[in-house]
């Protein structure tokens, strides 16, 4: 064997998992689909899109032609949105990092799992991604409106632990932001160098002062750190096998336009591709290669959205400035099911500048019908012209308890034609109360603000998530799981899958926490069993 341990994706569930077994002594190779970004270009590492002409898509038909920054998959009433790059979710999300309520990890989940179970790996992964509130002196107005719209219906805004570095001398002012050169250049904890946070509003598209702390400036810097993990960019994982005692995992290596083939062995994998990526690979193995026959018939159900659902509200005599601040960084609890008795956060989203400079540079170009063209014109047209709409709207996030009822499967676009694909069965009625509910909320913080909510009435049929979770769910046998409470496949010792795809229920809440929490427990139960 080549390597003790090959891990499959380098997101939250594979960066941990790579670096808490390199710390012990093995030798890690981690595969990863997507390039390395950072926020300078150079040998071998792309600098984060920004331009209308930069690598801003990704896509799982032709990789080696276009393997850019986001993976969008487009399915019947569902669009699932991920990050692809070396730091996997950490380099797109928005760095919320919170903890489930203890009453999510019931029954389906295995019994070795509880809140309590978890506590001490929710706190080790929250020091090793060094969270922080946004500080007070550097409140936006989004943070002042969530507030005060949570006073008027009876609840609490509360700030929330982001993956962010903030300068505390820093005052905002948000009609006169801080510019780059304010952010203070320093050493992280971890010996990494990181900018300071200087309120840019782009958390999704990549700091262009590395203020986020992703995971390549700690699990994944200290992987590298110990000289045992090695981390391979632009390398898609096609196919699992067993050989001798442990597996050959084959990918494709991706460049000038071309994929290369190649493989190596280890004695234990990791997958580590994401909620989509670890059961597509997966399905494939078992069903179209055939070479994990006796993965479990679960595969691929229970799959959930976790509830998320955007309503932007628009304030036309309030500036909101939502391109202005971290992309979240508080929210209103209702967990507790008091609203409709379903358990729901809600956050104050932001939008990213390059969001509207991608409008304006398609404008520009002559490209006709942008998709949020009509929408700003119309918010224009009611500020009579006077004022930049996007200064007036609020994006209230929610993430929430879905039916979890979805299903991934692999199916040919006509009937027997064309190449098998990953397919979403998605049917939104079960999860009407839930979506219904948080709408309602975000429609009532609204009117009691003076905004106006402006749900898409479209929703039922084109809901969209960032926060896929489940595919390869946790279970207690193969005949309710994939995997058990440390990640193992049934029926295939030494192969595992770590990430979000591992989550069996919605939790209500962003999910990287949560899987941080399973990656370090994982990890330390593999490390005993070694
Ligand atoms: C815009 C946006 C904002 C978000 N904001 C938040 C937030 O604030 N808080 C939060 O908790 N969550 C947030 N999320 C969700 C969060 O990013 C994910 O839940 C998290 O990253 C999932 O972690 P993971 O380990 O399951 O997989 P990922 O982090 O998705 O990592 C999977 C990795 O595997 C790679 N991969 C996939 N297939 C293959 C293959 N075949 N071969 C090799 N590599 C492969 C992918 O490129 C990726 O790097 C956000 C997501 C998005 C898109």
């Amino acid at each position: 064997m080549s390597f003790d341990v090959i891990v499959i994706g380098s997101g939250f569930g594979g960066a941990i998992t790579a670096c808490r077994l390199a710390q012990v002594g093995a030798k890690v190779l981690i595969l990863e689909r997507g390039r390395r970004w950072d926020n300078k270009s150079g040998p071998g590492v792309t600098k984060y899109p920004e331009d209308l002409l930069d690598p801003w898509i990704w896509d799982q038909e032709r990789p080696e032609l276009l393997n850019g920054w986001t993976d969008l998959r487009m399915f019947k009433g569902m669009s699932v949105v991920v990050g692809a790059g070396v730091g996997g979710g950490s380099l797109i999300y928005a760095n919320v990092s919170i903890i489930p309520p203890d009453d999510v990890f019931k029954d389906p989940w295995p019994a070795e799992i509880s809140g309590k179970v978890l506590r001490p790996y929710f706190q080790l992964a929250g020091d090793v991604l060094d969270l922080q509130y946004l500080p007070t002196n550097q409140e936006n107005p989004r943070v002042q409106l969530l507030n005060e719209a949570a006073a008027k219906i009876g609840a609490a805004g509360q700030p929330l632990p982001i993956a962010v570095s903030f300068r505390q001398d820093l005052d905002l002012d948000p009609a006169h932001p801080p510019t780059e050169a304010d952010s203070y250049e320093h050493v992280n904890k971890h010996g990494a160098k990181q900018g300071t946070c200087v309120h840019l509003g782009r958390c999704d598209f990549g700091c262009p002062v590395k203020a986020k702390n992703t995971l390549d400036v700690n699990y994944l810097f200290l992987a590298e750190q110990t000289g045992l993990a090695e981390i391979r960019p632009l390398h898609m994982v096609t196919r699992i096998e067993p050989q001798g005692t442990g597996y050959r995992v084959s990918f494709d290596r991706l460049g000038n336009g071309l994929r290369m083939p190649g493989s190596e062995d280890a004695g234990r994998v990791i997958i580590a591709a994401g909620s989509m990526g670890s059961t597509e690979l997966l399905l494939r193995c078992r069903d179209q290669f055939k070479t994990l026959p006796n993965v479990s018939r679960f595969l691929g159900k229970n799959w959930s959205s976790n509830g998320d659902f955007l309503t932007p509200a628009f304030y036309p005599q309030r500036n909101i400035y939502p391109r202005v601040g971290p992309t979240i960084s508080s929210g209103i609890n209702f967990l507790d099911r008091s609203r409709g008795g379903q358990s729901f956060i809600i956050e104050n989203g932001g939008i990213p500048n390059v969001l509207d400079m991608h409008m304006q540079a398609s404008l520009a170009a002559g490209i006709k019908n942008h998709p949020f063209q009509q929408l700003i014109a119309w918010l224009q047209s009611q500020l009579q012209g006077k004022d930049d709409a996007i200064t007036h709207l609020m994006p209230w996030f929610a993430n929430g308890v879905d039916a979890g009822n979805g299903e991934c499967r692999l199916k040919r676009p006509l009937w027997i034609f064309g190449n098998l694909r990953l397919d979403l069965k998605w049917e939104v009625i079960k999860s009407i109360p839930a979506f219904q509910t948080e709408i309602n909320t975000q429609v009532e913080l609204s009117n009691k603000t003076g905004g106006v909510a402006l749900p898409a009435p479209w929703w039922k049929n084109a809901l969209i998530t960032p926060h896929p979770l489940g595919g390869c769910n946790m279970g207690t046998t193969s005949q309710n799981g994939v995997v058990d409470h440390a990640g193992e496949v049934f029926a295939y010792k030494g192969l595992y899958v770590m990430d979000g795809a591992i989550i069996p229920t919605p939790l209500g809440v962003n999910p990287s926490r949560t899987i941080c929490a399973l990656a370090e427990r994982a990890a330390e139960i593999m490390v005993k069993s070694a």
